[in-house]
């Protein structure tokens, strides 16, 4: 009694052990490599608990194998089930002893049960409830149908001996493995709600204010270490007051929306495009002279200007203006640059709105050496205006 005792709490701490894999790599990857990394960890783990059973009787053994099966099955589906159910078998069979046939059917009954839980509470797609769980723990015993392959009288000595232990040790075992997987399922899909929720804006699908000022960061080191020369654009809505107040504040989040896409379409792939907060984005280009920043600028700038936005039937017209950053020499540190871009936008607005302007730096003088000459930046564009 105490020998089984003993073997239980080892069988527990396999499923610790699983459960806490399960947590570490599994939930974090998803999709078909943690439905492969699920099979075969479940399968690794079943055996390693296999190594550690209780015999009831001569041949027959109790273990973690078949709830380590059905939770694989459960939680990853197709590819985890055949992996899992397939490392088990094979260990199965090589263990040997007159219950191989019926040892082999109640891990193929493990899988089915698994698979069928899977289906039906569509495991993959939404959230596993605890009362998921509770149900799989429930029918988890019908693995014993295995039973039915053996001569009869067989099969009932084994019911008489050992039905009560195999029922309480597979009901508890997925309770116990199932809950911790919901509860670490949900832990990592909230992780990954929150990291997004950290770097995206939730309006315009666009890097928030953070990650650009991360990609501002990374963009700036690159600069001082390989001389990769970039620039920053930031834009601003004209008169975006005046549309909450027309058409309501719902389609002035529209509008944002659709300035975003629009961003997004006029720029490259490598550039980022992130709203800053408001009607406000930002925008970093890298390998790109303030000269070619300005022509994406003023490209943006007309096409807003052209751009009809229909929300709800109403059609909506407006501008933005933006700043250009110099070119990034003329910057002690990447704040400066930023602010010198926004210096510029707000030189676009006092001049009247609806258009580009380049920061001179000049804002920079006496505080850092200014390449001479910057002065003079003339670009070829009508709207060109050097603030
Ligand atoms: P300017 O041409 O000088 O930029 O004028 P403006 O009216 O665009 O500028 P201001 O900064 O004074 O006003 C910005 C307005 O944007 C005020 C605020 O209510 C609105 N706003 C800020 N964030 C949001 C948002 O997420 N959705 C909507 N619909 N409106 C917003
Ligand atoms: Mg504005
Ligand atoms: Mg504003």
């Amino acid at each position: 009694m105490l020998d089984l005792f003993v073997h239980l709490l080892q069988n527990t701490g396999m499923l610790a052990l699983a459960a806490i894999a399960y947590g570490v790599f599994v939930a974090r990857i998803g999709g078909a490599a943690g439905d492969l990394l699920l099979g075969v960890l479940f399968g690794c783990g079943a055996v390693l608990s296999m190594m550690a059973p209780v015999e009831l009787m001569p041949g027959i053994f109790v273990d973690s194998r078949a709830t380590m099966v059905i939770l694989s099955s459960f939680f990853g589906g197709p590819l985890a089930a055949l992996l899992s159910a397939a490392i088990t078998i094979a260990y199965r069979i090589y263990m040997g002893g007159q219950g191989v046939l019926a040892g082999s059917l109640a891990l193929f009954i493990a899988m089915a049960i698994g698979l069928a839980g899977h289906y039906l509470f569509h495991a993959d797609a939404y959230k596993v409830r605890k009362r998921h769980i509770f149900l799989l723990a429930a029918v988890s015993p019908l693995t014993m149908l295995s039973l039915l392959v053996l001569p009869s009288e067989l099969a009932l000595q084994i019911l008489a001996t050992s039905a009560l232990p195999v029922v309480a040790v597979r009901i508890i075992g997925v309770v116990f493995l199932g809950l911790v997987m919901v509860g670490e399922q949900n832990r990592s899909r909230a992780e990954a709600r929150i990291r997004r929720m950290a770097y995206v804006d939730e309006l315009s699908g666009l890097a928030n204010r953070r990650a650009f000022s991360g990609y501002l960061n990374r963009e700036w080191k690159r600069w001082e270490r390989y001389g990769e020369a970039f620039s920053v654009v930031v834009l601003d809505i004209d008169r975006f007051k005046v549309i909450n107040d027309t058409f309501g504040h719902p389609t002035g989040d529209q509008v944002i929306r659709r300035l975003g896409e629009l961003m997004i379409e006029e720029s490259r792939g490598a550039d980022v495009v992130a709203r800053m907060g408001g009607e406000e984005f930002g925008m970093l280009l890298p390998y790109t002279s303030s000269a070619s920043a300005y022509i994406v600028a003023e490209r943006i700038r007309a096409r807003v200007e052209r751009e009809e936005i229909v929300v709800d039937g109403e059609r909506i017209h407006f501008t933005v203006s933006l700043g250009v950053s110099a070119d990034v020499e003329n910057y002690a540190n990447i704040s400066k640059c930023l602010s010198g871009a926004d210096r510029a936008l707000y030189e676009a607005k006092r001049l009247g709105r609806n258009g580009v302007i380049i920061d001179t730096a000049l804002g920079e003088a006496g505080e850092n050496e200014i390449k001479p000459g910057i002065r003079g930046l003339v670009v070829d564009n009508s709207r060109a205006r050097i603030g």
